[in-house]
């Protein structure tokens, strides 16, 4: 470290306060300052489309720190202030409240927000989710008599339709691509999503658009491109989300569907990194090729290793990309990158679940997703995890049936 301003982290988010941790816990002696636009401590937010909407209960915040461990670890938390500007020669950062701070090196952990829909009317019954209020705001309006129309077929979309079936709602899912879970999930596995949706009720409605929607404070009448007048008390948007780049994008840092990073997260400006939600960056185990994740594993993993980075080491990310969805009793799980035009190998366990093998054209495995309930996929997925960190070519025969763990010596 050059001076003793110490570091800036901007976005109060998990990876934000995960750096925040890793830092202290690396022996970092300097000041932490954790800057949020939001209003309240950093917490999780995989929760918001889950329990959050399925609890009956008053549901808490899901604080990823509380005000003691910030007090233990001498982070200073400012909230409810967004960082407007970055002086990067002075080294300064310029909040909305008129406060210059000074740092040493910068974190940008940002997030994302979600993409808007164009020419929607203004309408509190059209929701998008990302924040603690969203979700609260979202609950309060699903009962069993409500129709709750969800626009996008992502898995945001998804986990909303679940609970919000669950919850007793009535619920029609609208997907324009011809089926749901298009990026980055094989057909099979949207195959099973799509039959648990409609088992437990949900309509899954897919290859059709919408030509347009009417909106005032207690519904929402949507045209369909199949000829369908639908007309929801919620309409719900999830069509994805856009990386946070507006603050590196000011200071003249590279942005490359999100803020750029290299391998160590560190942005094209000396000093200042980026991590979690927000950057791009390249993967060695795909090639160098450059990944934007919006994944919880991501977000905390990248935050531990900016951390390390911003105490001094220069280590490179390498982690293999992981995710996870719940909707009804299922979970999908991801490890890697689901390519098109892999070899594609299948691996029943019963119970309905199955994982899908993906390798390349050497035969490496660079991917297992899969879908099943409770969690009857999780080992499997787990091993299949170090498989791929380990750039295994397995024999081909062995992936369907043998302990995937037996594949592992063969890679040390
Ligand atoms: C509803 C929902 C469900 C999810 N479920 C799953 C799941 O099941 N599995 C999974 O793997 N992932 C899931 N995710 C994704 C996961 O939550 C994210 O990948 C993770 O939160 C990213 O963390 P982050 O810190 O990078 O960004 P964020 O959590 O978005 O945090 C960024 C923070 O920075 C703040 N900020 C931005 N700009 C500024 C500024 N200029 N000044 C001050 N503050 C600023 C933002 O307001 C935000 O608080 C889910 C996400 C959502 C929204």
């Amino acid at each position: 470290m050059s001076g003793n301003a110490g570091v800036i982290i901007v976005g109060a988010g998990e990876c934000g306060a995960r750096a925040a941790l890793s830092l202290r816990e690396n022996g970092y002696r300097h000041a932490i300052t954790l800057i949020g636009d939001e209003v309240h401590l950093p917490y999780e937010r995989p929760p918001l489309s889950k329990q959050i909407l399925l609890d009956v209960t008053e549901p808490k915040l899901p604080a990823v720190l509380s005000d003691s461990v910030l007090a233990k670890y001498a982070i200073q938390h400012i909230c409810g202030a967004s960082a407007d500007a970055i002086d990067a020669s002075g080294k300064q950062l310029m909040l909305s409240d008129g406060r210059a701070m000074p740092y040493d090196k910068l974190l940008l952990t940002t997030g994302a927000t979600p993409r808007r829909l164009p020419n929607a009317p203004a309408s509190s019954r059209i929701l998008y989710l990302r924040t603690i209020e969203d979700a609260f705001a979202l609950r309060s309006l699903i009962r069993a008599d409500m129709h709750v129309g969800v626009l996008g077929g992502g898995f945001i979309g998804l986990e909303v339709a679940a609970s919000a079936r669950s919850r007793g709602a009535k619920v029609t899912v609208i997907e324009f691509q011809e089926r749901i879970l298009k990026r980055g999930v094989p057909e099979p596995i949207a195959e099973a999503i799509t039959a648990l949706h409609q088992r437990n009720g949900v309509t899954v409605k897919c290859g059709v658009t919408v030509l347009g929607i009417e909106a005032n404070e207690w519904r929402v009448d949507i045209s369909l491109s199949d000829g369908d007048e639908m007309s929801a008390d919620v309409l719900v948007v999830g069509i994805g989300a856009q990386p946070r780049t507006e603050l590196a994008a000011q200071a003249g840092i590279a942005i490359d569907n999100g803020i750029a990073v290299n391998e160590c997260l560190e942005t094209s400006v000396t000093d200042i990194y980026a991590a979690g939600d927000c950057c791009s960056f390249p993967h060695p185990l795909y090639g160098g090729r450059r990944l934007r994740l919006e994944a919880w594993r991501n977000a905390q993993d990248q935050g531990i290793l900016a951390a390390a980075n911003l105490s001094g080491a220069a280590q490179s990310y390498q982690a293999v990309p992981y995710f996870w969805s719940d909707q009804f009793d299922h979970t999908l799980q991801i490890a890697g990158l689901v390519d098109e035009g892999c070899l594609v190998v299948r691996r029943d366990l019963g119970d309905g679940a199955f994982i899908l093998f993906h390798l390349d054209d050497d035969r490496r495995l660079v991917a297992a997703s899969g879908v099943g309930p409770g969690n009857k996929i999780a080992k499997d997925i787990k091993l299949s995890e170090l498989l791929i960190a380990r750039r295994v070519t397995p024999p081909i025969e062995a992936l369907t049936d043998a302990n995937l763990k037996s594949l592992l010596p063969r890679a040390a």
